[in-house]
Formats: structure tokens, C-alpha cells, sequence
């Protein structure tokens, strides 16, 4: 199945995926402890900056500016880049981008393609269109790693693997080792580097994803913690990186704007450990790079956004602090929402890419506290974008007949004096049997009810 297809077909679970997931006391464990302490260290670093709130508005003025002329920056990248010795491939569908990456590989005989983290490559289904043509791609991001051992996929954009505990990893790398490995931090990533070491020296291709790439250098950026980055950028001949079209900012200027804030949010680090500026394949006289650089650039549906309102959510730079404040992806994890994109992000960009009828859920899956929209270092009016779906549902006509139906008799009974006072009289007398059947009896499921009062507050005596 295509990474396209995946998604929409898994976007459509939530609820099913959800309740799972909150059920299982194991993954509620791991949720609170991981996404509590990104969302604590987020929390101190932003605290730590006195001009906060200026760099905010700059990195969102920064990233519209781009967004309003997405095709003007994308020329001056692929001018620059491609002055440097590199190229630029453009694909307006997962299908395209994967056949091209494809392509790319067979022509160099590649049979072992070393990746690091990139959602891009998650959302186009790379892994599966490389395997299809006989190539093994190996996700070498630790995360990413125990993910593809374990056949799942990420949940979550910063920690992919946030769900799985010490034990599960050890009895993995156990079995592949075939000798003991403990369930202890530097004892698994140890195992990790022995298994993964000889794929960095192997692989004929590298794959990357790109952070932020500079209109006015060609540069991509990577922006990584294990390293792992730059072995697989560096050692194969080949470097395929691979990006969304809208994520360019103008000059290095405004990347070090981003860089201060993308760090800080996603993990609470001033920088991360390896951050990677790449311009260009390796040049005579260097000792190390690659011998080409390929850039695939991804539409998917973005261009569809430019139009309309929802052309904000292309400033996200993709930092994940948006999910670790969520009270709906603390509980539901990220799974949930599909195999790529999940919290706040994910449940305004899911349906905008595969259409809402296809993820009629997501929109849902927010209690529009605004928490999404206060962290998020970008300024992007999350909850604001949520409730503008849920119009667009209605619209639609893809809200369930149902909840058209409630919401209209509603409308219909509150539009004059008489049909309200009916209505809250027969409120009380319908609330037990509201409560026990149909979607009131599912919304009803763990929650106590209020009893509604016997005496309207409109009916007191007042003075
Ligand atoms: S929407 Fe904002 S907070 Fe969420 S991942 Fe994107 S940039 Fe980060």
C-alpha cells in the first residue's frame, strides 16, 4: 500500500486507535513521563529567553513571508543549490517523490540506502517503494530504528518511539544480537552502534530529510541529537535529502531565528548536539561529502493550502510542542492519528491531506483549551484552524447526519422564545434517556452527568 493510501486509510481510526490506547495502562505510563518532561524542559528554555515573544513574531512574519511567495524562494533555492553542484527534483505527489528517490538509487545500483529521521520520507511511504524495487532501506535514528524492527511507525515528530519502554527495546536488540542486551540507556545504544555501524560504511545511498533549507545559499539544514545525520549525509556517494516545498526561510539570518526556537521547543536544548549545514556535494580539494546532492521537493496538497486560510499551518517547523501540551495526544498518544503526523498539527494537517472525510475525527480531537496555540513557537492559530474544519464539515455535509440533525432541531427550537422554553422543559424530562442511548450514552461513558436543575434559573424569583 502507498504512504498516501496508509494514511488516509489509518487516519480514519482515531476513536477505535484511541480507546486502545487509553486502555492500556503500560503506554499511558510511558506518555505521561515522556511528553511531561519535553513539555517541562520546552517550558524552562522559553523562560530563558528574554525576547520571546519578538522572536516569535519574527519567525512567523519570517515564515509567511516565505509562504506568500513559496515559488520566488523555492527558484532562488533551487538557482543557489544547483550553482553549488547540487539538484532539485520537484514532486507533486507521494507516488511522484518516491519513484523519483527510486530512480535515483537504481541508476547508482544501489541495494542499501541508509536513512536518517525524516517525516517527509514517512509521509510519501518511501521505505515501502524502496523495498518494492529491492532496495533495503535502514532507519538509523534509534527511534526510527526500533520502529522499523517492530514493523510500526512514529508517533510522534520529535520522540518517534515515545511508547515503547527500556524492556521492549532490550528483548528486540536481545533477539537480534542474540545475547543479552540490558534495558539500560547506554547499554542499548551501544547494541544500537554495533548493529547500525556497518550500514553507515555499506549503504550506497543516503536519505535525509531537511529541517529548514536557506533561499539564499542552498543550503539544507539537519538538525539532529545522535549523529547520525551526518554519517548518513557524509559517507554514502550519493545524499538524497527530502522536503516539504514550504520549508525555506530567506537567509542564514532568519535560519538562526528558527534554530533558537525549533531546539528550545522541541527538546529544551539551546542547539541540538549536530546541527548540519549543507550546501552543495563535496567540492575538489574537500576530504569528506558526498560526490552528489539530490534535493526531492514535496507538494502533496501543500500548494491546495496557499489559497485558503489554512495556508498558516505550512509556517509550522515541525518542533512537536504543540502535541506535548495537547490533553487529547497526552492521553491518546500519537498512533491515533496516523502513521505520520498526530497532536494538534496532525489533526489540522491529516485532513487537509487526505480530505475530511477521510479523518472526520481529527478535528474533533482537541478541547480547544488553546494550549496547542500558545505553545507553539510559529504563532500558528491552531485551535482557531481546528474550529474552522469542523465548519468546513458541516459545509461539507460531512459531519455525521446525526449531529446535522441535533445541531439544526437546536437552531430551530433557540430561534424563538417559545420553542426554547419547550425545549429546556423537555431537556429534564428527556436527560435520563438521553444519557442512556445513542451518542449521548457514548459521551456519557465515564463522565457524571450534572442533573440539569428542576427549576429553570429563568423561573426563580428574582429581587
Ligand atoms: S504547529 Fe507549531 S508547535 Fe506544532 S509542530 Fe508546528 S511549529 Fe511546532
Amino acid at each position: 500500500m502507498s504512504g498516501a493510501a496508509k494514511l488516509q486509510q489509518e487516519s480514519g481510526s482515531f476513536r477505535v486507535i484511541a480507546r486502545g490506547k487509553l486502555n492500556d495502562d503500560r503506554i499511558q505510563g510511558a506518555l505521561d513521563l515522556s511528553v511531561s518532561r519535553l513539555r517541562g524542559l520546552r517550558l524552562d528554555a522559553w523562560e530563558q529567553l528574554d525576547d520571546l515573544e519578538a522572536l516569535r513574531e519574527r519567525a512567523h512574519e519570517l515564515r509567511m513571508r516565505v509562504v506568500n511567495d513559496l515559488e520566488g524562494y523555492l527558484a532562488q533555492f533551487t538557482q543557489a543549490l544547483e550553482a553549488r553542484g547540487g539538484h532539485v527534483h520537484r514532486a507533486a505527489t507521494p507516488e511522484e517523490a518516491s519513484a523519483i528517490i527510486v530512480r535515483l538509487c537504481q541508476e547508482r545500483k544501489a541495494t542499501l540506502v541508509a536513512k536518517s529521521k525524516s517525516m517527509a520520507t514517512e509521509e510519501i511511504g518511501l521505505n515501502a517503494a524502496l523495498e518494492a524495487a529491492g532496495i533495503t532501506p535502514v532507519e538509523t535514528d534509534l527511534g526510527e530504528y526500533i520502529l522499523q524492527l517492530d514493523g510500526t511507525h512514529p508517533v510522534h515528530i520529535i520522540a518517534p518511539a515515545i511508547e515503547k519502554t527500556k524492556e521492549q527495546i532490550a528483548a528486540m536488540f536481545t533477539a537480534i544480537e542474540g545475547r543479552e542486551v540490558p534495558a539500560e540507556l547506554e547499554a542499548l545504544t551501544a547494541s544500537a552502534r554495533r548493529q547500525l555501524r556497518q550500514v553507515f560504511l555499506d549503504a550506497d545511498v543516503g536519505i535525509t530529510g531537511c529541517n529548514m533549507a536557506v533561499a539564499e545559499t542552498g543550503t539544507i539544514t539537519l538538525v539532529t541529537n545522535e549523529g547520525n545525520g551526518r554519517l548518513v549525509s557524509s559517507l554514502p556517494r550519493t545524499h538524497i535529502a527530502v522536503m516539504g516545498l514550504e520549508r525555506l526561510v530567506p537567509t542564514l539570518d532568519d535560519l538562526s531565528v528558527i534554530l533558537r526556537l525549533l531546539a528550545r521547543s522541541a527538546t529544551g536544548q539551546r542547539l541540538t548536539s549536530s546541527t548540519t549545514l549543507i550546501t552543495g556535494p563535496r567540492r575538489a580539494g574537500e576530504l569528506d561529502g558526498p560526490e552528489e546532492l539530490h534535493v526531492v521537493v514535496i507538494d502533496n496538497g501543500r500548494t491546495n493550502l496557499l489559497r485558503g486560510r489554512y495556508k498558516e499551518m505550512l509556517a509550522c517547523i515541525r518542533c512537536g510542542a504543540c502535541l506535548n501540551v495537547c490533553p487529547i495526544f497526552r492521553k491518546t498518544g500519537g498512533a491515533a492519528y496516523g502513521p505520520v503526523y498526530s497532536g494538534p498539527m496532525g489533526a489540522v494537517l491529516v485532513p487537509l491531506y487526505v480530505g475530511l472525510g477521510n479523518a472526520p475525527d481529527l478535528p474533533h480531537a482537541s478541547s480547544l483549551c488553546g494550549a496547542c496555540t500558545e505553545a507553539c513557537p510559529v504563532k500558528i492559530p491552531l485551535h482557531e484552524l481546528l474550529l474552522d474544519l469542523r465548519r468546513d464539515m458541516v459545509d461539507e455535509g460531512s459531519a455525521p447526519r446525526w449531529e446535522r440533525w441535533a445541531f439544526t432541531a437546536w437552531s430551530f427550537a433557540w430561534s424563538t422564545p417559545l420553542g426554547y422554553r419547550l425545549s429546556t422543559r423537555l431537556a429534564r424530562l428527556g436527560q435520563p434517556l438521553g444519557a442512556a442511548a445513542g451518542p449521548g450514552k457514548v459521551w456519557g461513558a465515564g463522565r457524571a452527568l450534572p442533573q440539569l436543575a428542576r427549576r429553570r434559573y429563568r423561573d426563580r424569583p428574582r429581587g
